[in-house]
């Protein structure tokens, strides 16, 4: 019996014995396998930044002064009590403040506002991405795009206006659009174009089709919100609007809805962008905050504030997903001189201090095409289009003010739209101190990635230079600048050929 249970209790030891080892091959094996997956994440946590270059959302909120918050904030709870207010998604986003004046004034213009940000150059007002000896100078844009990254553009403008011009092309003077759409069709630093100004692209007074040529050079050309809505793919323009797009106030009440949001636009590009899988420099601008402000129509002024605070929402959740991303919001200058609290000076302070942003809820369309179709249908009709679209009765002094400042005016519907704006914004005790753009700091925020420098009280050339810096551009953007040395442009226009320039309106 020994020799069978031997030979049993040695087949035991044999099978405890493979059993053991089997065991620890599985205990090697899991752990070098763990091992192994640690190494990978580690490797990858550690060399992600030098193998694939972060992403740049560059946003810009076009005349919105650090006072515009808390217009929006405010509004935002209106009717309301003033503790109910929350933060808007920009607010917990603040990081400095920065300086805006141009090399010619305190008070900039979007053009030497953007160039500011888009070149890190102070230069004079008017001028699209060249100093002020006229002499192009490379955008951080068209160096991103020389370096290999996929470049876009989404704004609420013209995407040959100012802002959006000064990233993506070279002008003495920015009335000149058709050469700007000209030199971002036949230039293609932007491979994603979203935006209104389909004019100077399809219907250009020297008769050129840019549509058809960016279709020649493989760009996918749309114009509907239902082609927009489509799958779309890159190289893309899409310009929705042969001027500017609709104010979200008015693009809301239209029936169908004819245009994207500013918020929808960027979602796709995001999309796009996404799915390009290549670092990308974005420009996103909420263009028209700046001209609400400049007709002083400030629930219009709201919506478009609150759009683009929508987008930076849209924005924070792509940065979270996506935390590679350098994320700043800034604007190029204050508009309008917005403030809460107005009286006129009678030698008494008001008291108490008043404040009703709730008598300006009632308004469904802006004062912009509320002015059209008074001047189209005769300023016996201002009374009842006002009730019907503002939601206000017109007093007689405020009728008399705005039908005798129209009636003064070198262009009419410009000043009816403004004092009409007047009139609704003092019911709310909102001010204004100009049509035009103001000289105060803006307010300056980031999210995701930034420069350690990007804190305090900043130039506005600072704030493109040492993002540019970090980002590995500024080289890239000087041997632009160098190329271009032989580009000559077309004279800057005397401001009295110039009906923006005339009218205290420009943006
Ligand atoms: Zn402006």
């Amino acid at each position: 019996m020994e020799p069978v249970e031997s030979k049993g209790s040695n087949k035991k030891r044999i099978a405890i014995a493979f059993f053991i080892c089997l065991a620890l091959i599985c205990v090697v094996a899991a752990g070098l396998a763990l091992f192994s997956v640690y190494n990978e994440n580690h490797d990858e946590d550690s060399t992600t930044p030098s193998q694939k270059r972060p992403n740049v959302i560059f946003m810009i909120s076009d005349g919105f002064s650090p006072s515009s918050e808390t217009f929006a904030r405010t509004m935002s709870t209106a009717g309301s009590s003033i503790s109910n207010q929350t933060l808007l998604p920009l607010d917990s986003m603040l990081v400095g403040l920065v300086r805006t004046y141009s090399s010619m004034s305190l008070i900039t213009d979007s053009a030497a506002g953007a160039t500011a940000y888009a070149c890190g150059l102070k230069t004079y007002n008017n001028a699209i991405a060249v100093d002020d000896n006229i002499k192009a100078q490379g955008t951080a844009m068209e160096a991103a795009k020389e370096q290999g990254m996929t470049t876009a553009i989404v704004t609420t403008s013209r995407i040959t206006h100012a802002t959006p011009a000064s990233f993506s092309s070279h002008m003495s003077d920015r009335e000149y659009e058709e050469e700007i759409a000209d030199q971002q069709a036949k230039n293609q630093s932007v491979d994603l174009l979203f935006g209104g100004g389909l004019q100077k692209y399809t219907n250009r007074e020297d008769g050129q089709n840019l549509f058809a040529t960016m279709q020649d050079r493989g760009y996918q050309t749309i114009q509907t919100y239902d082609e927009f809505k489509e799958k779309l793919n890159m190289p893309v323009i899409g310009l929705f609007a042969e001027q500017h797009m609709s104010y979200e106030i008015d693009r809301i009440h239209q029936d169908p809805i004819e245009e994207p949001s500013l918020t929808e636009m960027t979602i796709k590009a995001l999309d796009l962008l996404k799915e390009n899988d290549n670092p990308f420099f974005m420009l996103i601008e909420g263009a028209r905050i700046d001209m609400a402000a400049h007709a002083h129509d400030a629930y219009t002024h709201y919506l478009e504030i609150m759009q683009y605070q929508d987008t930076v929402n849209v924005v924070k959740q792509f940065v979270k997903e996506n935390p590679n991303t350098y994320v700043v919001s800034v604007a190029d200058h204050g508009t309008g001189g917005i403030s809460l609290g107005q009286s006129f000076y009678n030698g008494t302070y008001p008291d108490p201090y008043m404040w009703y942003p709730a008598n300006l809820l009632g308004q469904i369309k802006s004062t912009e095409l509320m002015a059209q179709m008074i001047i189209e249908n005769g300023m016996d009709t201002l009374n009842q289009t006002v009730l019907e679209y503002a939601g206000v009765e017109l007093t007689s002094d405020e009728f008399e003010l705005i039908t005798y400042a129209t009636s003064i005016s070198e262009n009419a519907e410009r000043s009816l739209r403004t004092v009409l704006g007047s009139v609704l914004s003092g019911r709310a005790e909102i001010g204004w101190t100009t049509p035009g753009h103001v000289g105060v700091d803006v307010n300056l925020y980031s999210y995701g990635l930034r420069p350690s420098s990007f804190y305090g009280v900043k130039e506005n050339i600072d704030v493109g230079n040492e993002l540019w810096d970090e980002l590995g551009l500024s080289d890239t953007m000087k041997q632009i600048t160098e190329s271009l040395s032989d580009m000559t442009f077309p004279p800057i226009l005397p401001p009295e050929t110039q009906p923006n320039k005339k009218y205290a309106g420009h943006h």
